[in-house]
Parts: C-alpha cells; sequence; structure tokens
C-alpha cells in the first residue's frame, strides 16, 4: 500500500523483542488522517530515518530515554511537509525536521518541530549528514576526541553515517585516519571515496594484526560506535592521554546477557589509569545540543566545498521499514539508511488538500 491523502499507515510496537527484532516486533496498523485542531499542524512524513537507538527505545531497560509503549507508534526521526496548517510560521508546502514516528500523518503543536524552508535541494539531508548523526560525528570528534594535526584518529563502523563523517572531518583536521568496517567493498570505499589513510575489515582473519600494522604510531583517538570484539582489538593500541568519545556500541544492541568469559574489568581499568586514558561517553543533544548552529555553519561550508561525500541509501515504503531496520543492525546498510514514505508533491495548492 502507499501513501494516500485518506488512510495514516502506522508501524506500532507490538512486542518487545527478545534479541534481534524480528516480523513480530512491529505490527502494520491503519487509521483514518486526523485532522488538525486551532493551532495545529497536520503533517505528512516523507523521510522516516532509521537509527541504531531505536533498538533501545524496543526495551523497556533503563536507558537515557523512555521505551515505546507497546501499541504506540514506533519513534523515529522524520522529515515531513505540512499538508495543512492552523499554526502560526507553518506554511502548507514547508519543508519540517520533526519526530512522526513510524507512520503517514501526524498531528503537531508544532513543538520540537523545525521549518526546513519550502525549497530543499535534499530533504533526507536533515535527517543524516546536517542531522543527527553528522551533529554527532562532529561534537564527539571535536569536543571529547580533540584530536591534533598528525595525531592517528580511528573509528568504526567507518562507512555508516557517524564514522564516516568522523573519519572524514579527522581528515580536514590534518590527522592520519583508520577506519573499522564490515567487508572489503566498505573498506574500499572508506578509502577511495571519503580519503581514510587506512580501513580494516574487522570480519576478517587476522583483523587485530591488520589494524596493529595500519596504526604503527598507535591511535590517539578511538570513535567507539561499536564496542565489543572491535574494542577489544583498539585497547592495546591506544597511546598515552588517547581520548575516547563513546558514542555507541551497536555490537550489543541486541545482547540480552552481558558477554560470558573471563571478567576484564581490572585489566581495562588498568589500562585507563596507567595509559591516562580519556573515555566520555556522551547523548549529543542532551550534552552538545547548544552546538548545533556551529556545526550547521561548518557542515553546510564543507559540504558546498565538496569536502564531505556523504552515501545515503533510500529504501522505498513504509511497510519495508521494520526489514530494513533489522539488516540496519546486522550491519547491511553502506552508508545513512532513511525509508522513502511518500511520493513527493503532495500538497497540490497552497491551502493545502485535506
Ligand atoms: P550505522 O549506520 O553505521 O550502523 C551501524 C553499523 O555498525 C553497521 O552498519 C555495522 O557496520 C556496524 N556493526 C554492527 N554490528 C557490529 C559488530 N558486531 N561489530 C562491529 N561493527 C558492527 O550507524 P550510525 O552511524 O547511525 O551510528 C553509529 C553509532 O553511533 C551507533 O552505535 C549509534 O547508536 C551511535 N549514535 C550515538 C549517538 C549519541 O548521541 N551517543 C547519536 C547517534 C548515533 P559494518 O558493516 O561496517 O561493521
Amino acid at each position: 500500500m502507499s501513501q494516500s491523502l485518506t488512510i495514516n499507515r502506522q508501524l506500532v510496537l507490538a512486542e518487545r523483542p527478545q534479541g534481534e527484532p524480528n516480523k513480530d516486533t512491529l505490527r502494520l496498523e491503519t487509521s483514518t488522517v486526523p485532522k488538525p485542531a486551532p493551532g495545529q499542524i497536520l503533517l505528512r512524513t516523507e523521510y522516516l530515518s532509521l537509527d541504531p537507538y531505536m533498538r533501545g527505545r524496543m526495551s523497556d531497560a533503563p536507558s537515557y530515554a523512555a521505551p515505546v509503549a507497546l501499541g504506540a507508534v514506533m519513534e523515529g526521526g522524520t522529515v515531513a511537509q505540512v499538508v495543512v496548517s492552523h499554526l502560526e510560521g507553518f506554511n502548507p508546502g514547508d519543508w519540517v525536521l520533526c519526530a512522526n514516528g513510524w507512520q503517514d500523518f501526524a498531528v503537531s503543536d508544532g513543538e520540537g518541530v523545525t521549518v526546513l524552508g519550502p525549497d530543499l535541494a535534499h530533504p533526507s539531508w536533515a535527517l543524516g549528514i546536517m542531522g543527527m548523526p553528522g551533529f554527532t560525528a562532529w561534537a564527539g570528534l571535536t569536543q571529547i576526541g580533540l584530536p591534533k594535526p598528525d595525531e592517528t584518529v580511528c573509528v568504526a563502523a567507518a562507512t555508516g553515517p557517524v564514522g564516516a563523517t568522523v573519519g572524514q572531518i579527522a581528515k580536514l583536521m590534518g590527522c592520519t585516519v583508520v577506519g573499522i568496517a564490515g567487508g572489503a567493498e566498505k573498506c574500499a570505499f572508506a578509502v577511495n571515496d571519503l580519503g581514510f589513510d587506512a580501513c580494516i575489515d574487522h570480519k576478517s582473519d587476522g583483523f587485530a594484526n591488520q589494524l596493529k600494522a595500519a596504526t604503527p604510531k598507535g591511535i590517539d583517538v578511538y570513535f567507539e560506535n561499536v564496542g565489543g570484539a572491535v574494542f577489544d582489538a583498539v585497547l592495546p593500541l591506544l597511546n598515552t592521554a588517547a581520548r575516547i568519545p563513546l558514542c555507541g556500541l551497536v555490537s550489543g544492541y541486541n545482547a540480552t546477557a552481558l558477554p560470558t568469559g573471563p571478567d576484564r574489568m581490572g585489566w581495562l581499568m588498568g589500562q585507563i589509569l596507567r595509559k591516562r586514558l580519556t573515555m566520555r561517553g556522551f547523548i549529543i543533544f542532551q550534552d552538545f545540543g547548544h552546538l548545533y548552529p556551529e556545526f550547521a555553519t561548518a557542515m553546510t561550508d564543507w559540504l558546498a566545498a565538496g569536502k564531505i561525500h556523504y552515501r545515503e541509501e533510500v529504501i522505498e515504503g513504509l511497510e519495508a521499514a521494520p526489514r530494513a531496520f533489522i539488516g540496519l543492525l546486522r550491519g547491511e546498510s553502506f552508508g545513512k539508511r532513511v525509508i522513502h514514505v511518500g511520493p513527493e508533491k503532495m500538497i497540490e495548492n497552497k491551502e493545502g488538500v485535506i
């Protein structure tokens, strides 16, 4: 079923996954399109962002944000168009950045809705390079990583929207950049298209030794996106006073328990102490939201100058989102994964069509 002006498709959380989400995790429901009251706007979703954090929202384990309730529309960042406006400052046809979640239409009072304007060359980029992932890369690197020219920066999930941006900004700052990615194709892309100095396949034999060979001067900044076996290989290579922006641990998002094996907490703490490592976790908008304008200015300039390469993977149709999300956590995505929910140009006149 494609997007229509009369039916609102919604993907709701049907059950909390144990381990990897599956076909029963989300349920497709339909309802009538809501009508905006005075002081409200009706928004039609054009693009839905898929992001690793959504796995956390499916769980009711304690976290920095509340879980999605069972039966509620799955949360998600969206780029939408204003269809009807009864609210000053919003005009039919305006693109907006909002959090409609996994559905076609939503009514809003404007809170948390950012007007992007009527004409955008790349509306979906507000969910990627100009939005949360790009901002996360910039802030984690510049505020915690603090790289200096000629230092070695290492980043995992190196071709994803965060990792690719981290590495490219580090190159612009004069660093040597070594990426870690899954598979030869992603690694070739990191070197040939993103300009990394090297990229090591974490699925290949001898990964730890290859990473050591690729970082002859050690690692000064490790931007952590994945954790697990990748971090095990990185930790011995960290230099004295290295910085670790702890951004994400996607290798463990589907885990139901801590890994078995010997307790290595003492070893980790010893490394932090003896090497005087700085490891800081951060949640982008809670820690650095005030810096967004600074990031947006810098990234706009870099993109205009062709200094940052951005790869996006657009998947058609809301119904494709659940499977696409499972694949995202498996490493199947290549670049920023977004769902194209609806056809553009559904707004037929300035008054709106509903
Ligand atoms: P990506 O699109 O890069 O997707 C995740 C990638 O992680 C996969 O493509 C895969 O890449 C890699 N991966 C998955 N499982 C494993 C594994 N077991 N071992 C190694 N690599 C694995 O994600 P994003 O760029 O959107 O996000 C990157 C990280 O940043 C995530 O952890 C996310 O949660 C975090 N984040 C944190 C924010 C914050 O405020 N702290 C804000 C935004 C994102 P590959 O195939 O190359 O291995």
